[in-house]
């Protein structure tokens, strides 16, 4: 049986097939998937999952696309969007359930207003509650791994499982190297304080004024370390506003990588090695990326677990 009949007959969600997948990322950068599906239930995932795995095929599970640059030639798998599994579920005051396609930022605006300051990152940061939990999203020194109690998952196998320790660090959790599916995230907010909105605010000015905003961007483009700032290494080289056609790294922020219009994948992976090459030679410092790069190699090493060993990425490391 085919893909697309399976999907179908099994209503396993709305399927979507040629789709381009610019639309679904902030860098509005990507090409075309064979099949791109919303699902519309954990059930029907893991009917899904198994099946792919019956016909080895492969699949990417997309979050808001904040954190992802994806190649835009044709992309010969099926992404995953769990945007239809946006539950909210309150457990009790300070904890609460939430699906993990749920973008949860005006529950974060309602949670802070109640004073519960660690609700910060749900704010200011454009993630689902997959993404974030995945990617272990932080900013002024509020991260997700603070309030995440457990979650609940599924394997490349279709099996739920649930887990307490996340294995979280910065930017890295259990799911990544697992390569595990959230489905719903238990969080318990812990630190109430009576400043917590006007703090918001405070905050939400900052980034206003230190990160370029409405335009085409996935964020920080490389992590920090606790001996630099990617920022400040790459403003060190004058590289601010330096541009490869459309590709272009920011005149506010200079970790901030900006689409101007029409910038091609291969244009930001040119940007992207230009940068880390330099400020290897200048500072013997290999920067990491923190924006998922993601080709069809990429998805194909994950899925068989090899993400660290042959990394994309890899392939650059040895400069
Ligand atoms: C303007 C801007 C500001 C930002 N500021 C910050 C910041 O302050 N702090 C910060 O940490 N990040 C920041 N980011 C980056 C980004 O928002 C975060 O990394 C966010 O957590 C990504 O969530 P997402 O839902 O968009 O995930 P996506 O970008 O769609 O995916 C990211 C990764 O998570 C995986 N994933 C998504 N959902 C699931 C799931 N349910 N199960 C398994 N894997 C999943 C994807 O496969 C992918 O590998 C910013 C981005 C932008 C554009």
């Amino acid at each position: 049986m085919m893909l697309k009949d399976y999907i179908s007959k099994n209503h396993i969600g709305t399927l979507y097939e040629y789709h381009e997948l610019k639309q679904y990322t902030t860098f509005k950068i990507g090409g075309i998937c064979r099949y791109y599906i919303e699902v519309s239930s954990i059930v029907k995932l893991s009917l899904l999952i198994k099946y792919l795995k019956k016909i080895n095929y492969l699949y990417y599970i997309l979050g808001n696309g904040s954190n992802l640059l994806i190649d835009d030639c044709f992309l010969d798998c099926v992404f995953i969007s769990l945007k239809k599994l946006n539950k909210i579920t309150k457990l009790a005051e300070n904890i609460y359930m939430l699906d993990a396609g749920l973008k949860p930022n005006l529950l974060g605006i309602k949670l802070v207003k109640d004073g519960f300051i660690d609700a910060i990152p749900f704010c200011l940061i454009p993630g689902t509650i997959g993404g974030l939990t995945y990617m272990n999203a932080s900013c002024f020194k509020k991260s997700i791994q603070n309030i995440v109690k457990s979650v609940i998952c599924m394997d490349h196998f279709g099996n739920i499982i649930f887990l307490k320790d996340c294995q979280f660090s910065y930017r890295k959790s259990i799911f990544q190297e697992l390569n595990l599916i959230i489905l719903k995230v238990i969080f318990e907010f812990k630190e109430k304080k009576e400043d917590a909105y006007s703090t918001l605010k405070k905050y939400q000015n900052i980034k206003k004024t230190t990160q370029p905003m409405l335009v085409n961007t996935s964020g920080s483009m490389f992590m920090n370390d606790l001996n630099y700032h990617a920022w400040e290494l790459i403003d060190k080289l004058k590289l601010r506003g330096f541009s490869i056609n459309d590709a272009c790294i920011s005149m506010i922020h200079t970790n901030f990588f900006l689409n101007k219009g029409n910038a091609k994948f291969k244009e930001m992976i040119a940007l992207i090695y230009y940068v880390k090459t330099k400020i290897f030679l200048e500072f013997n410092i290999k920067l990491k990326l923190e924006v998922k790069i993601i080709t069809i190699q990429s998805i194909a090493y994950s899925k068989n677990n090899l993400r660290n060993k042959i990394d994309w990425e890899g392939n650059y490391e040895s400069f």
